[in-house]
């Protein structure tokens, strides 16, 4: 899972205040998708609109002399690009953000699901094509990226990274198009899978070009939002409030926007295939403020709990959170049992992404120090814990074991998901299905494994009448517009490659 944003248009418009340049504005979004990924941040910005050059000093020269001391800047063409591991606060600093000229950026947050957790697989990408300088930030997962890689190095084309977001770099590269929005298109063609993609080039003029879009399956989200006379991308409507944006429209599945200084353009890319949002966005991913598909998404997780106070009712004292992802479907399993909700666990939010790294190691690690129990709540009670979902079991584990050391009588797992059995191949780390416990214990061996009293899993058809409101007793998963594939192993795209995609394909070559 990544987090993508992308902004462009007139910044200094008569009426839009104090302006804050495109690098500024990508900082403050990637600030509101942080949680969509820890592992490293980046912003390409496109130098456009420069002061007059010296005589003899060609473009690349004079950008290049203009950013000579900011030796972590790469410059490629007119665009520049600043990309770290680390969070956004920590790769970013005032002194660099005031440096970044321009009216036009993309940012990007990644959580690695193709390529290692390495600078060079950071995003944004940079590549010199004959469409000039574009940088290209990616959330989704190609589920073609082995044959497509394959393809392209027997071609010719070399890669520096191992990531299959420079796919479309190498496919634009290859491009007969006139302009660069098609190539973009045309590239797309040959990929299969999950995108939200932000791009951004310059047009012949040298004007910046700023290209978003989602695939045919919608799988990924992608909004649209408009700020004084420039309009902004993002994955979450999280990213729009952070920079005063206001919403626009979600681009619908196959829809692509493109967005120059002179305004915005609206284009039908691809006929859009089954419907197929991905529901653990509604589940987990997304932030509870965010609105996905033109709903809340704490409203929805609410609703999530209610259903599952229906399905799972449990003899209990008090509900409380897994915080912080499970708190709004607590607070709807209390609205729906009648029983008190009440903070028991209490996360610390100063722990650094040591611990939020995306490795087995750093997980069993970090429990301890990210949760503590609040034993004025607990001691002597009947407690029902509500989390998002379980995907591993190791952080359940260590839950139910703090509840247990803090007091609580009888400690009941209640989840606001189905039990996940298949691996997601579209852009959330779970690709090894060893990992997944729920692919080799029943509920019943999950409970003694957890050390919980019981353990209840929300049903499929309780999670899509939540969602979509209403029964889905009647309607197949997949008529839901809803991708369910990690509960139901009904993948919306086709899995062509002979290897299934998994997170290092790209580095065993
Ligand atoms: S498999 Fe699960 S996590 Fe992956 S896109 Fe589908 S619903 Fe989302």
């Amino acid at each position: 899972m990544c987090g993508v944003f992308g902004i462009c248009g007139r910044l200094d418009a008569p009426g839009a205040g104090r302006s804050l340049s495109a690098a500024w504005l990508a900082y403050l979004g990637l600030f509101a998708l942080q949680h969509r990924g820890q592992e490293s941040a980046g912003i390409a910005v496109s130098a456009w609109n420069p002061p007059a050059r010296a005589v003899g000093e060609n473009e690349g020269e004079r950008i290049r002399n203009r950013f000579a001391r900011f030796r972590d800047v790469t410059v490629g063409g007119g665009i520049l690009l600043r990309k770290e591991m680390g969070l956004v606060a920590e790769v970013f600093d005032r002194e660099t953000l005031d440096q970044l000229p321009g009216s036009a950026a993309i940012g990007h947050v990644r959580y690695s699901t193709t390529g290692s957790s390495r600078r060079e697989n950071a995003q944004p990408l940079l590549g010199i094509t004959s469409y000039g300088p574009v940088a290209v930030a990616h959330n989704g997962n190609f589920v073609n990226a082995s044959s497509l890689r394959r393809r392209l190095l027997s071609q010719g084309a070399t890669f520096q990274t191992t990531t299959d977001t420079e796919l479309v770099l190498a496919l634009v590269s290859q491009s007969a198009a006139e302009r660069l929005p098609e190539a973009v298109a045309q590239a797309l063609q040959a990929v299969r899978g999950a995108y939200a993609l932000v791009v951004l080039g310059e047009e012949a003029s040298g004007q910046p070009v700023l290209i978003g879009c989602r695939d045919p399956h919608g799988l990924r989200p992608l909004v649209l939002g408009s700020r004084d006379d420039a309009y902004v991308l993002a994955s979450e409507t999280t990213a729009l409030a952070a920079v005063g944006a206001a919403p626009v429209t979600e681009l619908e599945p196959g829809q692509a926007a493109i967005i120059t200084p002179a305004g915005v353009r609206i284009e039908d890319w691809f006929p859009p295939r089954r419907r197929a949002f991905c529901v653990f966005e509604y589940i987990y991913l997304a932030r509870p403020d965010a609105e996905l598909e033109g709903q809340s998404v704490h409203g929805v997780r609410q609703a999530i709990g209610r259903q599952l106070a229906l399905e799972a009712p449990v003899a209990a004292d008090v509900v409380i959170p897994a915080p912080d992802s499970g708190t709004s479907a607590a607070l709807g399993y209390a609205q729906g049992s009648g029983i008190p909700f009440d903070l028991g666990l209490v996360k610390n939010r100063y722990v650094g992404r040591t611990f939020i790294q995306p490795d087995q190691a750093d997980r069993e690690l970090g429990v301890r120090i990210k949760l503590n129990p609040v034993s004025a709540v607990l001691a002597g009670k009947r407690v029902v814990v509500v989390d998002d979902s379980i995907v591993r079991g190791t952080t359940s584990r260590k839950t139910v074991a703090l509840l247990r050391e803090a007091g609580a009588r009888e400690v009941h797992l209640v989840i606001a998901s189905p039990p996940y059995r298949y691996p997601c191949f579209y852009g959330v780390d779970t690709t090894d299905e060893e990992k997944l416990i729920a692919r080799k214990h029943s509920v019943e061996e999950i409970k003694e494994l957890v050390g919980a009293d019981s353990l209840h899993f929300l049903s499929l058809s309780g999670l899509i009448k939540a969602v979509r409101g209403v029964a889905a007793e009647e309607e197949k998963p997949e008529d839901a517009g809803l991708c369910t594939a990690c509960f139901s192993g009904c993948y919306p795209t086709e899995l062509t490659d002979e290897v299934r995609p998994a997170k290092d394909e790209l580095e065993r070559g």
